[in-house]
């Protein structure tokens, strides 16, 4: 019999997972989405400007080649239909039930138990299988700025644009200048008065070839047999063999510097203005941004970049230590809370473990999937997992793979479990590969918890994790470990 398996979330992992049970012909499963329609963090970011940095055709499930892709880097809305059109194609949507809020779950007598708050009622239900879809940036991050409740204005944050508020004409503040804000600012200072852009911590900027495919392009990538395939090939291996190389031998310092400095200078005639958008950590320490429309807009007549630490927002404005910089919209462009995996979800595994206890000093799991105390549960963009320099898309699809590999046995052997000695292996590796990587020192960024840890990226090539993830699970779990 096949095991009940519950996916949460119906972003592009909840998604790939639901697919390739489908796929398998295993049907007893129930994606729960919280919100009303599938797409994650593509459903979420609705901020004019908002795509992607890496090329639509990568940015898709290898499976479920695209005629439709406009251009070389995908638009939110552009996503958001590819997303749908898979959801209908592989028959998932009848499986999801929208709405559906999971707060509690819990490993008891062998099953998951799921608490659910649908509006206003709260239910259970138990299954065989976990697995949790829900991403690492799904909720945004307000920074803790003393006056923040007394601005008089109107305030948001990009991953829930106010799309009721028009900015044509006000006078605007952005806080933050990551990939989102890159991608925002531009749009918003066409339309704003006056723009500030609070920058507390430059970034390196690169340029994002982007264009639209002309009609015979996009005709060839459709009828041209394989040459779909070949392109997506060519964009997968430029990544892991130019990038991947720059994060983890101390490489950025030469060819990507470079690539950002020569970047800056086409961009940014000011010197002064210059300067202040030049960092000092070595590239790749923090996301390097992918954007050729954000430098341009810094230098608009109506947008000041302001590098004056910010004091305090008061009812008018945003104050700053030379002071106040007056505004009547603040968007926050200050990220997620992104080494808070899984939150809010009270997850408790065997023996009343609480995964987030568990995780006080970061989030851990074996291949990024599998947590000691947590039988039968399955994380898909878990610790460890996110790239720098490629589609997570990839990694997802590598995760799902594991999970199919370990369904086998549940029905055979019980709930599996990552034994705690592969677990501890399954570090000692990591921390060995991270020691190489940029990300460690120099910067602060959403990839390390408060105490430096970095709990969100995979430090090795992605070509190692599909190999770790295709091979046979058995030697790394056990089995039948009692639930209470
Ligand atoms: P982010 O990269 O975490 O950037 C947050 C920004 O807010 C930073 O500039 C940060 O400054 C600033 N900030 C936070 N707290 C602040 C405070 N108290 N005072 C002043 N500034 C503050 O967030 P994001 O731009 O939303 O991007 C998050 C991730 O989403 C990206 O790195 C990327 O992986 C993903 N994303 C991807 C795409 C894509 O095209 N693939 C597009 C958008 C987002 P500091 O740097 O000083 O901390």
């Amino acid at each position: 019999m096949s095991p009940r398996i519950a996916i949460i979330g119906a972003g592009f992992g909840g998604l790939c997972m639901a697919i390739q049970l489908e796929r398998a012909g295993i049907t007893t499963y129930t994606v729960f989405e919280k919100a009303d329609r599938v797409g994650g963090t593509w459903r979420d970011n609705t901020y004019p400007g908002a795509g992607c940095d890496i090329p639509s055709h990568l940015y898709s499930f290898s499976f479920e080649k695209y005629a439709s892709w406009s251009r070389r880097y995908p638009d939110q809305p552009e996503i958001l239909a590819y997303m749908d059109y898979c959801t209908d194609k592989y028959g998932v949507r009848r499986k999801i039930r929208f709405g559906a809020d999971v707060t509690h779950a819990t490993f008891d007598h062998d099953q998951w138990r799921l608490t659910f708050h649908d509006g206003t009622t709260q239910h259970r239900e138990e299954f065989d299988v976990l697995v949790a879809g829900v991403g690492q940036l799904n909720r945004p991050k307000f920074p803790d700025i003393p006056g923040m409740e007394e601005f008089g204005g109107v305030s948001f944050h990009s991953a829930r644009w106010n799309h009721a508020h028009d900015l044509t004409g006000r006078r605007v503040a952005v806080i933050g200048n990551g990939s989102s804000a890159a991608q925002f600012v531009p749009p918003v200072a066409e339309r704003a008065a006056h723009l500030d852009v609070f920058q507390r911590t430059p970034n390196w900027v690169i340029p994002k070839p982007d264009a639209a495919f002309g009609p015979l392009t996009r005709l060839a990538l459709h009828f041209v047999p394989g040459l779909q395939r070949a392109y997506r090939e060519w964009i997968y291996r430029y990544a892991e063999g130019t990038l991947y190389p720059a994060l983890a031998r101390g490489w950025s310092e030469g060819l990507l510097k470079k690539r950002a400095l020569d970047h800056l200078k086409a961009q940014v005639a000011d010197p002064d203005l210059r300067a202040r958008l030049t960092p000092g950590y070595p590239p790749g320490c923090k996301r390097v941004v992918i954007d050729s429309r954000f430098y341009p807009a810094l230098t608009r007549e109506n947008v000041d970049v302001v590098t004056d630490p910010i004091v305090r927002v008061t009812a008018k404005g945003v104050e700053t230590a030379e002071g106040l910089r007056e505004a009547d919209t603040i968007i926050y462009g200050t990220g997620f809370r992104s080494t808070e995996f899984l939150a809010p979800i009270a997850i408790t595994g065997r023996a009343g473990t609480r995964l987030d206890e568990q995780w006080e000093r970061g989030a851990e799991a074996y291949l990024g999937i599998s947590a000691p105390n947590f039988p039968n549960l399955f994380l898909l963009y878990g610790p460890n997992t996110n790239l720098g320099h490629n589609s997570i898309i990839f990694m997802l699809e590598c995760q799902v793979n594991h999970v199919m590999n370990c369904l086998p046995y549940l029905s055979t052997r019980g709930p599996m479990e990552v034994s705690p000695e592969a677990m501890a292996a399954w570090t000692r590796q990591l921390d060995r590969a991270m020691a190489r990587m940029v990300w460690g020192n120099g910067c602060r960024s959403w990839y390390k918890t408060a105490e430096g840890r970095v709990t969100n990226n995979w430090p090795g090539p992605t070509t190692l994790y599909r190999r770790l993830t295709a091979l046979p699970p058995l030697p790394a779990y056990r089995f039948g470990q009692r639930s209470s």
